[in-house]
C-alpha cells in the first residue's frame, strides 16, 4: 500500500471494492485528519463511508469493506458516521 496526497489530502490505497452505487472505491483518508500529516492509513475495525452513496462499511482483517448496520453502532460511532453520510449527500446535492 501506498500513501500520496490527492488535492492537500493524505490518502492511502485500499484494496478496491466496487459499491453497490458504481463508486469505485480504492483509497481512504481519515476523515479527522483530512488536511494534515498525520497517517491516513485505516486499521481492521476502521468505519468507513462511500463517497459516492454515504453507505456505511467497517474494514475487515485485509482491509475489505464489510457492509456496516449503523443503528447497531454505539451511540457516537452513530452519531459521527450519520453526519459524514449527511456531508456526503450535501457535497453530492452540488456536484450534481
Ligand atoms: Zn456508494
Amino acid at each position: 500500500m501506498s500513501e500520496e496526497r490527492i488535492a492537500g489530502r493524505l490518502s492511502t490505497e485500499i484494496p478496491s471494492f466496487r459499491c453497490a452505487c458504481g463508486e469505485l472505491l480504492d483509497a481512504a483518508t481519515s476523515a479527522p485528519n483530512v488536511g494534515t500529516s498525520r497517517d491516513a492509513r485505516p486499521d481492521p475495525g476502521d468505519l468507513t463511508v462511500c463517497f459516492g452513496c454515504g453507505r456505511a462499511y467497517q474494514f475487515d482483517a485485509e482491509l475489505r469493506h464489510v457492509p456496516l448496520d449503523v443503528d447497531a453502532l454505539p451511540e457516537e460511532d452513530r452519531a459521527n458516521v450519520r453526519k459524514i453520510q449527511a456531508s456526503v449527500v450535501r457535497f453530492r446535492g452540488r456536484r450534481s
